[in-house]
C-alpha cells in the first residue's frame, strides 16, 4: 500500500511537470506566432513605404521642375537699358539679348513697367 501511494505522487508530479510543460510550449507557440505575424506586417509596411518613396520623389521632382521654369522664365533684356522685358515689348526695338529672369534680376535689370514680364 505504501508503494502505490509513492507511484501515485509520482504519477501526479509527472502529470503537473507534462502539463506545465504542454502549457509553457503552447503559450512560446502564441507569442512566436503573434511575432512572426508583426514581422510580417512590418515587412509589408516597409515595402508599402520603398513602394511609395519613388511616387513622391518624382511628383516633388516635376513639381520643382515645375516652379524652376515658372521662376525663371526667359526675358529679354537691351544694350542700354535697364529693366527685363517680354518678347513682345516695344521697348526692344533697339536690341533684344535672351537671359534668365532670375539672371536678370540679379545682374540688377528690373522689370519694365509697360509689358511686366
Ligand atoms: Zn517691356
Amino acid at each position: 500500500m505504501k508503494n502505490t501511494k509513492k507511484i501515485n505522487k509520482i504519477m501526479v508530479i509527472l502529470l503537473i511537470v507534462i502539463l506545465t510543460i504542454g502549457l509553457a510550449a503552447y503559450i512560446s507557440n502564441i507569442i512566436s506566432t503573434q511575432t512572426a505575424k508583426a514581422e510580417t506586417n512590418e515587412v509589408i509596411q516597409k515595402n508599402e513605404a520603398v513602394y511609395n518613396v519613388p511616387d513622391d520623389d518624382e511628383d516633388s521632382y516635376i513639381h520643382q521642375v515645375e516652379t524652376e521654369a515658372s521662376k525663371s522664365p526667359t526675358v529679354y533684356i537691351t544694350n542700354t537699358g535697364s529693366k527685363y522685358h517680354r518678347s513682345y515689348c516695344q521697348y526692344l526695338s533697339k536690341s533684344k539679348i535672351d537671359i534668365l529672369k532670375s539672371d536678370a534680376i540679379m545682374k540688377g535689370y528690373g522689370a519694365c513697367s509697360k509689358c511686366s514680364p
